[in-house]
C-alpha cells in the first residue's frame, strides 16, 4: 500500500460510539437563553460536585506521588503489590481465593475490554455481545476483525439474557459470551439463578464469559449482586472492573482484567503467555494510581459508599417518577443499579419525530438537554439516561423533557 493513499484505504469501523454521538448532539445545540446545557448522556458523575471521591482516596495517591517512588515504570501485568490488593478485594465476595497472578492491571476497564477482546481474537473467530450494551465492545470487535453477534436483552424479564438465542448464535467458532452485569445501560442486576444459567450455557457451548462488572457494589435496590466468577467453575470467566464508576474516578484510569477460573482453563501456559505479551503491549496503567490502590481498596469507606448510593437512590427514583407522568415514554424496569437506565418511546404518540435520533437532535436544540438515543446502545425508538447527575439538574432537565414532549405529542 503506499502511504500517501492511507487516507483513501483504511477503512473506520461504522460502529457508533457514545462519545461520537454525543459530540454530534452537542454540535446541535444551541445557546438558548436562560436555559444551561444540562447532559443525561455521559457516565461521568466528576461534572457535579456531588460526586467527588474520598479524601482517603486522593491522600493515598497524594502519598504515593510524593513518595518518588513510582515514577518508574511497573511491570506491565501491575505493581506486585496493586495485583494482590486487586485479588483480596475481588475474593471476598467468591467461593475461592484469587492469586496475584490472576490479575491484570490495566488502564480502565475501557483498556481490560480491548485486552479481552484481542487475546481471545483468532482468524474466523466471532463473539456473542448483548443488545443494549456497551458500544465499546462491537467497536474493539470491528477493529480485531472479531464477528460480533448480538442476543437481546429482555426488558420484559428484568432485562435478562435470552440464553435461548444464545445458543441459536454460537457456533464452534464462538470463543465468548459478553455480560455487563451490574447492566449498563439497563440498570439492573442478575439473580444468583440467571448466572448460574449463563454460566451452564457457556459450558454447553464450550465459551468464555466476559463479565463486565465496572459498577460491581453500585446497588440501591435490594438484589444482591454476585459476581459472575462464583460460577468460574462451570465456566471460565474473565472478570473486568475499574475504579472508576464505585470511586467516582473515570479520570484515574486504573482497571482490571481477571481471570475468575478456579480450574485453569485460562491458566494454561499458552493462554497466560498471550495475556502477558498483549500487556507488553499496552504498557499498563499510571504507576503512581496503581500503589494508591491497596490502600484505596482496603481502607473502610463506607460512609463515602452510602452517600455516592443514597444520592443515586435519589436520582432514580426522581427519573422513575418524572418519566412516568410522560405519555410517550414508558419504562419497564425501575433502576436499582449502576447509573443509566433504559426507557421506551411511543414514536406513535408523538406528532412530528420520526424516531429515537430525532428526538434527541430536536430535544437538543429545543431545551438544551442531551439524552443519549437508544440506537447507539442498540436499541432503536429507546433512550438511555444517565441519573448520576446533581439532583436539582436533574429536576430541571426531566421537567423540559416533559414539556417537549407535551409539545410535540399528537
Ligand atoms: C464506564 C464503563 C466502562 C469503562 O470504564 P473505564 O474504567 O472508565 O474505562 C466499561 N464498561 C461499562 C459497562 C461502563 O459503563
Amino acid at each position: 500500500m503506499d502511504v500517501c493513499n492511507l487516507g483513501q484505504e483504511i477503512e473506520v469501523p461504522k460502529n457508533f460510539t457514545i462519545k461520537g454521538v454525543l459530540e454530534l448532539l452537542m454540535a446541535n445545540t444551541e445557546e438558548i437563553k436562560g436555559k444551561k446545557l444540562i447532559s443525561l448522556g455521559i457516565g461521568d458523575p466528576t461534572a457535579h460536585s456531588c460526586f467527588r471521591t474520598s479524601s482517603a482516596a486522593q491522600e493515598a495517591v497524594v502519598d504515593a506521588l510524593r513518595s518518588n517512588k513510582f515514577n518508574g515504570y511497573a511491570p506491565t501485568a501491575g505493581l506486585p503489590q496493586t495485583r494482590m490488593a486487586i485479588a483480596e478485594y475481588l475474593s471476598r465476595d467468591l467461593p475461592y481465593d484469587l492469586l496475584p497472578e490472576d490479575v491484570y492491571v490495566t488502564s480502565g476497564c475501557t483498556q481490560a475490554i480491548e485486552i479481552a477482546l484481542s487475546i481471545l481474537s483468532r482468524p474466523g473467530a466471532n463473539i456473542l455481545l448483548p443488545r443494549p450494551g456497551f458500544p465499546v465492545y462491537g467497536l474493539c470487535s470491528a477493529f480485531r476483525n472479531l464477528e460480533a453477534r448480538y442476543f437481546d436483552l429482555l426488558p420484559d424479564n428484568q432485562w435478562e439474557v435470552d440464553l435461548t438465542t444464545v445458543g441459536h448464535l454460537a457456533d464452534h467458532n464462538t470463543v465468548a459470551m459478553v455480560i455487563i452485569n451490574p447492566g449498563n445501560p439497563c440498570g439492573n442486576v442478575y439473580s444468583y439463578q440467571h448466572l448460574k444459567e449463563i454460566a451452564e450455557t457457556a459450558k454447553r457451548l464450550g465459551i468464555v464469559v466476559i463479565s463486565d462488572e465496572v459498577y460491581g457494589h453500585l446497588a440501591f435496590g435490594n438484589n444482591p449482586f454476585v459476581p459472575m466468577g462464583v460460577f468460574g467453575s462451570i465456566a471460565p470467566v474473565i472478570t473486568l472492573g475499574s475504579l472508576s464508576k464505585r470511586w467516582l474516578v473515570p479520570g484515574w484510569r486504573l482497571g482490571w482484567l481477571v481471570t475468575t477460573d478456579p480450574d485453569g482453563t485460562l491458566k494454561s501456559p499458552k493462554f497466560v503467555e498471550r495475556l502477558k505479551k498483549y500487556c507488553d503491549i499496552c504498557g499498563g496503567s499510571a504507576t503512581f494510581i496503581q500503589a494508591a490502590v491497596p490502600a484505596i481498596l482496603e481502607e473502610k469507606q463506607d460512609v463515602f459508599f452510602r452517600k455516592t448510593i443514597n444520592i443515586l437512590k435519589q436520582t432514580s427514583d426522581t427519573c422513575y417518577r418524572k418519566m412516568k407522568e410522560i405519555n410517550c415514554i414508558t419504562c419497564p424496569h425501575k433502576p436499582e443499579w449502576s447509573m443509566a437506565y433504559m426507557v421506551k418511546l411511543n414514536i406513535s404518540m408523538l406528532k412530528d419525530i420520526s424516531d429515537d435520533i430525532d428526538f434527541c437532535f430536536k430535544l437538543a436544540k429545543e431545551e438544551s438537554v442531551i439524552i443519549l438515543p437508544g440506537l447507539a446502545v442498540g436499541l432503536k425508538n429507546w433512550l438511555r439516561i444517565i441519573f448520576a447527575v446533581e439532583p436539582s439538574c436533574l429536576e430541571e432537565a426531566l421537567e423540559r423533557v416533559k414539556s417537549f414532549c407535551q409539545r410535540h405529542s399528537r
